[in-house]
């Protein structure tokens, strides 16, 4: 499959080729059942060796232990802002401390305060949420509930180049924007979430890995679908799920470990990529603005800024009918974002840093 098109949006985001043309061949029939991949029933065997595979494919990429559940929910990652608190916070006499770095962590703490104490440990707005905290800026309580951060904050293009240290206390995270795009150590996380839509699949289907010792306390007067433990016994078949969005994180796992092969290779691409357009910044600096500060830029999410507002606009435009497409900044920040998730290719790279300096030529 051929591509000259080139998808910058913060999501959906881009696929590579082999997925899509698996996607193709299996919507017609999948592995000689008859039936087209949307057809397979949630509770047939062809299903459970999706989810198996699914399953195994991510525990061998992250290095996954046994004593974490992988689970596949529904409500994108927009309601783990709310299960998490109902499961670890309500009833508790303890607070949850929250790390604020940019529009996702805020946005998550309006849930956490309706099931109990939020303390927010560390607010980075003043400064335009244009960094991440060093490790002697946190503070925890040391009765904490739990610690929740967001490892990559898609809107800012802010990230943290290591995880906090927060001692003993249960670590929690949102990471939806950077999940599977480096190794990271998953036994220092007592809970990590993560829709699909932008590493792993499609929309449809959030990815929770939590340890099982995480989940002893939880208390009993929760509704069923917002309570962990049904989806863990029900190997995440409690009531009809997503398959197809499952099927698709399957593909794109299996791509990872095939034909990029593993954590490590995602990350030196990543930093490849990233360098790129990060140096073409510094280099044109009296031009093109970057938001984040050095030290917490993200490798995925690239924001930046231009002189005004109507060149921002051309920016966008000309970008797209090259085939450069979603250049467009947050609704929340403007600006421009250019977001690589894990299959954008060097060439759409090289694309865009092409047409950076052009713009910058033609306009300066
Ligand atoms: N967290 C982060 C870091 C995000 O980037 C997003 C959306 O892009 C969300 C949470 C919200 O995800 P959803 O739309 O699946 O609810």
């Amino acid at each position: 499959m051929k591509r000259n098109v080139y998808n910058f949006f913060g999501g959906m985001a881009i696929y590579p080729s082999r997925v899509i043309e698996e996607v193709r061949k299996d919507l017609l029939e999948y592995e000689n059942t008859g039936l087209s991949i949307f057809e397979i029933s949630h509770r047939s065997q062809t299903f459970r060796n999706i989810i198996a595979q699914t399953e195994n494919n991510l525990r061998q990429l992250m290095n996954i232990p046994d004593n974490y559940h992988i689970l596949f929910l529904q409500g994108g990652e927009s309601l783990q802002f709310s299960m998490i608190p109902i499961n670890f916070l309500r009833n508790r006499n303890r607070p949850a401390n929250y790390i604020v770095t940019g529009y996702w962590s805020k946005k998550a703490i309006k849930d956490a305060r309706r099931e109990g104490q939020v303390n927010i440990i560390w607010d980075g707005s003043k400064e335009g949420f244009t960094r991440v905290p060093k490790q002697y800026e946190l503070q925890f309580d040391s009765d904490a509930a739990y610690v929740y951060y967001t490892t990559n904050e898609t809107v800012e293009g802010i990230q943290f180049p290591m995880k906090p240290d927060v001692g003993n206390i249960p670590l929690v995270c949102d990471m939806c924007s950077d999940f599977i795009s480096k190794p990271i150590d998953v036994t220092k996380y007592a809970l990590i979430s993560a829709h699909a839509q932008k590493n792993a699949g499609i929309a449809g289907v959030t990815i929770v890995i939590v340890r099982d010792d995480f989940l002893q306390d939880v208390p009993d007067n929760i509704h069923t679908m917002l309570d962990y433990r049904p989806h863990v016994e029900k190997c995440s078949i409690y009531n009809t799920s997503p398959t197809f969005a499952i099927y698709t994180v399957m593909l794109m796992t299996r791509w990872l470990i095939e034909d990029i092969g593993g954590l490590e290779e995602m990350n030196k691409l990543a930093q490849r990529r990233s360098a790129i357009i990060y140096e073409l910044l510094d280099k044109n600096a009296d031009f093109y603005k970057p938001h984040a500060k050095p030290d917490s830029r993200s490798l995925i999410n690239i924001v930046f800024n231009l002189p005004t507002a109507e060149l921002t606009q051309k920016f966008i435009a000309e970008g797209a009918e090259e085939g450069l497409v979603g250049l467009q900044g947050h609704r929340s920040l403007g600006g421009i974002r250019a977001s690589f998730f894990n299959p954008m290719p060097m060439e759409g790279v090289y694309a865009l840093q092409d047409f950076m300096l052009r713009f910058r030529e033609k306009y300066h």
